[in-house]
């Protein structure tokens, strides 16, 4: 019977998601083994993916930590164990989930790296889960920034390890240098299960990990700062409609002329210079895309709206945007290498994730990764009130309504989040709640070390609590709990909020709140992705909680003036309100827009570091040859035996053959640097091509892959010339194979192979051309 109802849904489902009747059956079946189970002194799980083995792994949680996962989270982890991200709505476990099938892949004998968002849950995660994995007999690490060589080394060799992508990245990166295999820390890849999967598969995929090396001090470009300072937009330079790229007018390369007496036809390393100042100073806005602390720019990631630790520009970008705050020039060095999140998970032989919000970018993990989304129903229906967007013809009109609407709910005792899209706007927002006597608590890139008490009490009685993105992962908000005021920290995050526990919340104030309606979100604009306003909206609802959520838009939003320009909201009716389908629409519209620019730019970013990866693998596996085995003496003895022989009769063989993998390692590892620095030099000069109508990624393609022939070869002449001429049985490192001393990470924000960067190039070449006409 049950099965037409299973065929029209099936039916109905979108394109690439995952049919859950298989494994809804498993779970059933799981059910009812649970008395029988339960009885069992010892728990073996059995073949994995069995009714069987789900029930013993739901008895094994529950022993192990006190909680029965529910029929959807065991669903969930067999949709994973199969390979798929399972999309599960906050507050519905996807840790445990994830940890169940982080030990259904353990225990066939896989090595699982979970991957998450950032330290503090993978340790959480780690310590949290630990009882599960002991008791099914596995074991489980977790790496943290701090982690040192050795503790990194031993987490790896653990059944499962808990990481962030950037730690793993890194790890990989360092590993690169090696030139002893007993040094190596990272094993080969196995498993990747990625928590926040649409974050780090989708939204970061891009980002570089960096290697550098050999230090040398940021060249900073003062004069350029204070030039462009003195210019004004829409008459010496204009910037598009997207706020993604700006330009010279004709005026204002004359002006820029004549200030630094250069003709800037002559001279395009100055016209790159002058491009990365405006682009500093027009683009990018202090307390939106970067905060000062401590007397350095902290970059801020846009998808979580938390300081972007490690991260940086690339380091032109990077100087201009010291430059223009008038900070001294940070380090640069020399990239030894580079991989994107997207190039390092691909590695991975098995992948599958979670996360709150998969579906929006089912489309992309199919593309990129060849995921499917499994969407799981959530263990108690959500009863959540999601409100229609409320739309002003104006920001001002917006914010008059906004505070009127915090005020008038506030006064019933509902708690509000409030959910901003920048810093900048949290804080003007709290001021102007202050100006009305409310006392709200505000949580952003500044403090966010205070997030997980803040979070914890967003859900209090009375609470106002105003945020950037960074609520809308990872944390939970429970509805009841001590209120904020209660201690007398109300509005005063800097002071000492310390961790909330459980106890906090008892049971006559959660029912309160949920009579008062449960927790309100209101979203001050949309996101330019729904999935962002989603997660937003998650945090309210969580099992089958009472709650609410509404977003108030302007037609003076971004959003809309950059991606539905042109075309005009209906009019307000006289209390500045926009009641009208269309204005739905037309916001909705602008968010598609918004969200296929971003893939294409995906897209297209992918094209060219796709090469480049398939080049760097093919490096490796060279380089794992050369490392494990005696690949590097067998060609070295082929090219000159008699060296070789006397060589090794008058120092051993073990030093000749050491010698030699030394030699080859330094020139594999050397060239490839070299090659990275000419194939971004070559992508960035390639748009200058394209004035000539050729494809850029055509002609990319053609000038690369004989580059990297040409690599290989240049590592052959070189070692040769080595061995030929050093003194294999002194220091190499004194006869000019010095690797670097120092070496650091980091994740770059803007990708260099990126759009941003391709446009600013693309504004020069077109400067270029404009005035070769003239
Ligand atoms: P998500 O990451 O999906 O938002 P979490 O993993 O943070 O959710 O879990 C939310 C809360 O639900 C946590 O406090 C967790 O202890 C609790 N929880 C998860 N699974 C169960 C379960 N099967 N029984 C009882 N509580 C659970």
């Amino acid at each position: 019977m049950a099965s037409v109802a299973d065929f029209v849904r099936r039916f109905l489902d979108r394109p690439g998601s995952v049919d859950l009747t298989p494994f809804q059956r498993t779970v059933e079946r799981a059910g009812e083994l649970e008395a029988e189970v339960r009885e069992r002194a010892e728990l073996r799980a059995g073949e994995v993916g069995t009714p069987e083995f789900c029930a013993v792994m739901r008895e094994a949680a529950r022993r192990a930590l006190g909680q029965r996962p529910f029929d959807v989270q065991l669903v969930g982890m067999l949709a994973m164990l199969d390979g798929h991200v399972a999309q599960m709505a906050t507050g519905e476990g996807k840790t445990l989930a994830g940890a169940l099938s982080a030990a259904g892949f353990a225990l066939q004998g896989k090595h699982v790296h979970a991957v998450s968002v950032n330290d503090y849950l993978a340790r959480r995660d780690a310590e949290w889960m630990r009882p599960l994995f002991e008791i099914l007999g596995l074991t489980v690490g977790w790496i943290s920034e701090t982690s040192t060589r050795e503790e990194r080394r031993d987490a790896y060799t653990k059944d499962v390890t808990y990481a962030a992508v950037s730690e793993l990245g890194f790890d990989v990166l360092r590993d690169r240098l090696v030139t002893d295999p007993a040094e190596l820390v990272v094993p080969a890849p196995q498993v990747a299960l990625v928590d926040e999967a649409d974050s780090v598969l989708v939204d970061e995929a891009r980002v570089p990990l960096v290697l550098a090396g050999a230090a040398d001090p940021g060249t900073a470009v003062p004069e350029m700062a204070a030039l462009v300072r003195r210019l004004s937009r829409g008459y010496h330079y204009k910037v598009d409609q997207e706020g993604r790229s700006v330009f010279l007018t004709a005026k204002g390369t004359d002006t820029v002329e004549k200030a630094l007496g250069v003709d800037l036809y002559q001279d395009p390393g100055v016209v790159t210079e002058v491009n990365l100042a405006l682009h500093a100073h027009a683009l990018l806005t202090r307390d939106v895309d970067y905060i000062v602390r401590d007397g350095r720019v902290h970059l801020i990631n846009q998808s979580r709206g938390r300081v972007a630790l490690l991260q940086r520009w690339p380091d032109g970008l990077q100087a201009a945007v010291e430059a223009k705050e008038k900070l001294p020039a940070s380090e640069t060095g020399e990239i030894l290498d580079s991989l994107t999140i997207q190039g390092l998970l691909r590695g991975y032989p098995e992948i599958c994730g979670m996360t709150g919000t998969a579906v929006a970018v089912g489309e992309q993990l199919r593309e990129f990764y060849d995921l499917k989304v499994a969407v799981i129903p959530p263990n108690k229906p959500c009863v959540r009130v999601d409100e229609p967007d409320r739309i002003f013809a104006t920001a001002e009109a917006r914010q008059e309504a906004l505070l009127d609407e915090i005020d008038a709910q506030h006064a019933t005792g509902r708690p509000i989040l409030i959910g901003t899209l920048d810093v900048a706007e949290s804080e003007r927002l709290d001021e102007a709640l202050r100006a009305r006597g409310l006392r709200p608590v505000v949580l952003n890139a500044k403090n966010d070390a205070e997030e997980a008490a803040i979070i914890a009490r967003a859900g209090a009685q009375g609470t106002i609590t105003v945020s950037t993105q960074m609520a809308g992962r990872g944390t939970d908000i429970r509805l009841g709990g001590r209120p904020a005021d209660d201690d007398g920290t109300a509005g005063d995050p800097e002071g000492s909020v310390e961790e909330s526990t459980e106890s906090d919340v008892d049971e006559s104030t959660e029912r309160t709140v949920a009579d008062l309606g449960g927790l309100y979100v209101i979203g001050t604009g949309r996101h330019d992705s729904s999935r962002l306003d989603d997660q937003l909206r998650g945090r309210a609802g969580r099992q089958g909680d009472p709650g609410g959520s509404v977003f108030f838009v302007s037609g003076e939003d971004e959003l809309l003036t950059a991606y539905a320009a042109g075309e005009s909201l209906p009019p307000s009716d006289p209390d500045g309100v926009v009641r009208h389908k269309r204005a739905e629409e037309l916001v909705a519209h602008a968010q598609r827009v918004a969200e296929g620019v971003n893939l294409e730019i995906h897209r297209n970013t992918w094209r060219y570091t796709r090469l480049m990866e398939e080049q760097r693998t093919h490096v490796l596996e060279l380089r794992d040859r050369v490392l494990h085995g005696d690949a590097a003496a067998e060609a070295l003895r082929e090219a000159f035996p008699d060296r070789f022989r006397e060589l090794s009769e008058t120092a051993g063989t073990d030093v000749v053959e050491q010698a030699c993998r030394q030699i080859v390692l330094f020139h594999l590892d050397r060239c490839w640097t070299e090659h990275l620095g000419y194939l971004a030099d070559l992508r960035e000069g390639i748009h200058l091509r394209a004035l000539g109508r050729l494809n850029p990624l055509d002609e990319f393609n053609r000038e690369a892959a004989p580059a990297y022939r040409s690599l290989l070869d240049e590592v052959e002449q070189r070692s040769k010339e080595t061995f030929e001429t050093a003194d294999v049985t002194a220091d190499l490192a004194d006869q000019g194979l010095k690797r670097p001393t120092a070496t650091w990470t980091y994740l770059v924000q803007d990708n260099p192979f990126g759009s941003d960067w391709e446009r600013i190039l693309q504004r020069v070449a077109g400067t270029l051309k404009r005035r070769r006409k003239k």
